[in-house]
């Protein structure tokens, strides 16, 4: 191959990735299928499958007829097999750890050691880890990165979990931390901007340029795609709207300040406001249940967290007008009082003009999600870089 000057290296580079993401939002695409979809030239499609096919990283379909004039038809399709991402998720909540593929399959999960300090979390992950390996039949050398979720700040460009609430940690160098304990790339992520990349680029936001995604967990989280970009804004925590203030006067939050959304409709919140009034919610689900059998108390906490979630997100559709707001329910709460609140306050708090044009999804997640969601960091991090 010639030598190339920078400018043809970024022409290949803006190229490649237009392939990639056309190959992760559909199952197989020939040639001229990419080109018409990337708008990038038939002869630098041809030269990005190249190197990709010789890479491993897309096969050839056995080609059908049916082309112009009778030519058969080639079709591309990524090898999920060609890699292999490990996925954690670092907070309270217990999770396995997972491998998942280049689509962002689950290929193996993996119960985790309790852990509470950084080096705790190190020896769980790499027994957890070769457990994984080893059961799935899965051989090291596909391993090409692990993504972590943080509940809490993170600095992803410099891998550090600033401060999580949940394990008390300050500063501490987690992806310098695995990457030396387990030899391998490691990149970390706040948990809600990791959810918003998997969405992005596995689930229902693949043909979404602009969507913000909510976690309904613990403590209540959001990541805002904008223009096919992960916001971060300035220090990289934007979308912390768990400590919107919602009531001034109303109970101290951890952030130190009073009646952020948080004390009103995160998980932890409502199981201590439960405890409170006597109810023996041990989780959402039960909450959920208490109401639906005419406990009045679990109807006004379940009510009134709806509320005020959907009145923050109402002012997050007037900010950035999201194409679909995807609620990502990990605490469990089901299609009950806590789901009919968020809707109906999200309707009563938005502009006419927002509410037939944006979508509102609820997804259940599952014990994977999250770790599951890690993985994909990794998995869009080592495809940015090949
Ligand atoms: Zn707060």
């Amino acid at each position: 191959m010639p030598p190339r000057d920078q400018s043809q290296k970024l022409l290949f580079r803006s190229a490649r990735n237009a392939v990639i993401t056309a190959l992760l939002r559909n199952e197989a695409l020939s040639r001229s299928e990419l080109s018409e979809i990337t708008g990038v030239s038939p002869a630098a499609i041809t030269e990005v499958a190249q190197a990709f096919l010789q890479r491993g990283l897309i096969v050839e379909l056995p080609s059908q007829a049916g082309g112009r004039r009778g030519r058969p038809i080639v079709q591309l399709k990524l090898d999920a097999s060609h890699s292999c991402f490990v996925g954690l998720s670092v907070g309270e909540a217990k999770t396995p750890l997972v491998i998942t593929d280049l689509r962002g399959r689950v290929l193996q999960h993996q119960p985790l050691a309790a852990y509470k300090t950084p080096s705790e979390l190190t020896e769980a992950a790499g027994e957890a880890l070769s457990k994984a390996l080893r059961t799935a039949s899965i051989p090291r050398s596909r391993l090409h990165g692990i993504g972590i979720a943080v509940s809490g700040i993170v600095n992803a460009g410099e891998g550090i979990c600033r401060y999580s609430a949940a394990l008390n940690w300050k500063d501490v160098p987690v992806a310098r931390l695995l990457a030396k304990a387990l030899h391998l790339p490691v990149w970390i992520e706040n948990d809600a901007n990791a959810v918003a990349v998997g969405e992005k680029f596995f689930g229902r936001a693949r043909s979404l340029k602009h969507f913000s995604s909510i976690i309904l967990g613990p403590a209540i989280g959001s990541a805002h795609y904008i223009n096919d970009m992960l916001y971060r804004g300035h220090d990289g925590s934007a979308g912390e709207i768990g400590h919107i203030t919602i009531d001034p006067k109303g109970v101290l939050c951890r952030c130190g300040r009073r009646g952020c959304l948080d004390t009103i409709a995160g998980g932890h919140a409502l199981r201590d406001a439960a405890k409170a009034a006597g109810l023996s919610a041990t989780n959402m689900r039960g909450l959920e249940d208490f109401a639906l059998h005419g406990s009045a108390v679990a109807s006004r906490l379940l009510r009134s967290a709806g509320n005020a979630l959907g009145f923050a997100a109402a002012s997050l559709v007037h900010l950035n007008s999201p194409q679909c707001l995807i609620f990502t329910d990990i605490e469990g709460f089901g299609n009950g009082v806590f789901r009919t609140a968020i809707r109906q306050s999200l309707e009563n708090n938005i502009m006419a003009r927002f509410l037939g044009s944006t979508q509102v999804v609820f997804t259940d997640a599952d014990t994977a999600l999250l770790p599951r969601s890690a993985a994909s960091i990794a998995a869009f991090e080592y495809l940015n870089s090949i």
